[in-house]
């Protein structure tokens, strides 16, 4: 018997009808993505569940790849076998014999076929028993067992598998719409741009970019960020604005207290223009609350009202604690604390105001040819296409 299959487990229960097969179809196309590189690999439906099947491919880089998909909720390596009680005592032996530091395990039976002859509880006993003969040295632990073996007994064949391996969780990617994420060289946004994949968003970027007061590697920094997050979310458009006139003419113009919330202001514009240009519904920020001064409520009022587009904040309710866990576990931590000076930094005011107030924002406002700068960013964006199987040397401008 070999292990040639993957289980597949997905949040199910909470959908119905109609959502459900739209779900379902867009998780298969997105496993079919993440595994395209393993040409063997077929991902298949019978009787109600989902299966990678092997077809002689390793296991171990196909499991990693499942680790990256959103709505997934757990897989499992499986044996899949005859309905017969000797297939179903062997592949169990095998589930735990595949397990050699698990010192207790339970066997869970499910007769999901009601013409097989043995009922459930007896099932359990007649396959514990037969592993606890022939395994060493195992336990049965009926509330906490380190194993669990599942055996699934269906009409066509059954199933028989050990521990679930928890996956992300989440919606499909491309199962809610579009998003467009204001990603800075920071901690925050790249982990914000997952936490809106993970509810099923399509994900664009967009940076605003200040050369040279900002550096190339600055960039470059944004651009592997995007790039990282297309592990879980296939490709990325990356929308580059050039900032450098703008911010130059603010701080030429504008009280440099409401410099911050000004640019602020001004990135909404220009977000919301491409948003609009890309079939994107909502923009996605980092901004947290009480971390800065561009970052309470008064503030975000401000910054705001420029925009009626919904605007979403995943980290909201994270300290920043939490914000760095996720940034390690995602890969994206290493590259943001690179030093490379973003545009908000460069332009620090001394005292930035805490409290700015939308009057105010716009008689300073006023002083800028703001339907003019707004416009010509836009135009002068640069676009980037990242995807995921192909890596950075194959990315491609447009
Ligand atoms: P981050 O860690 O994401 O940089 P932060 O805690 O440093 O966030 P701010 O600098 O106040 O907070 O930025 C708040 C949000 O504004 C960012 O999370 C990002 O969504 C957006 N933002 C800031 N600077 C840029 C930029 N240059 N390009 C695109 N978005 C930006
Ligand atoms: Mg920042």
């Amino acid at each position: 018997m070999k292990f040639d299959l993957i289980l597949l487990r997905y949040g199910e229960l909470a959908l119905k009808g109609k959502n459900k097969a739209a779900f379902e179809q867009k998780l298969i196309q997105n496993i079919r993505q993440q595994l395209i590189e393993f040409e063997a690999v077929r991902i298949t439906k019978e009787q109600g569940r989902l299966f990678v099947e092997l077809n002689g491919q390793e296991m171990e880089p196909v499991l990693e790849k499942l680790r990256d998909v959103f709505g997934l909720v757990g897989f499992s390596p499986a044996l899949r076998v005859e309905s017969k009680l000797e297939s179903l005592q062997q592949a169990a032996l095998q589930i735990v014999q595949h397990a050699p530091n698990k010192r207790t395990f339970k066997v869970i039976s499910k007769r999901a076929n009601k013409s097989f002859p043995i009922g459930s509880q007896e099932l359990n006993h007649q396959i514990g028993g037969y592993v606890l003969k022939n395994a060493q040295p195992i336990q049965v632990d009926v509330h906490y067992p380190e194993l669990f073996v599942h055996v699934e007994v269906r009409s066509k064949a059954s199933y028989v598998y050990g521990n679930d391996i928890v996956g992300l969780g989440g919606l499909p990617v491309g199962s809610s719409g579009k998003v467009l994420l204001l990603l800075s060289g920071g901690i925050d946004s790249p982990v914000a741009g997952f936490l809106a994949l993970k509810r099923g968003v399509e994900l664009q970027a967009i940076h605003f970019h200040s050369f040279p007061f900002t550096s190339e590697r600055a960039k470059q920094k944004v651009i592997d960020l995007a790039q990282i997050l297309t592990r879980f979310g296939g490709s990325i458009r990356l929308h580059i604005v050039p900032f450098t006139e703008i911010q130059t003419e603010i701080n030429k113009h504008c009280y440099e207290s409401y410099s911050i919330t000004i640019m602020r202001r001004i990135m909404l514009r220009i977000a919301e223009e491409i948003a609009k240009q890309n079939g994107a519904l909502a923009l996605v920020t980092g901004e947290s609350l009480g971390q800065v001064a561009s970052q309470t409520l008064e503030s975000m009022n401000t910054i705001n009202a420029v925009t009626n587009m919904p605007i979403l904040r995943p980290v909201v309710g994270m300290d920043k604690q939490e914000i760095m866990s996720l940034a390690k576990q995602i890969g994206t931590y290493e590259t943001s604390i690179l030093p490379y000076e973003d545009c908000c930094t460069v332009f620090l005011p001394k005292a930035p105001k805490t409290k700015p107030d939308q009057e105010t924002a716009e008689r300073q406002e006023a002083r800028l040819e703001m339907e003019r700068l707004v416009r010509e960013a836009v135009e002068g964006t640069e676009v980037m296409v990242l995807s995921a199987e192909q890596e950075d040397e194959f990315s491609y401008f447009e």
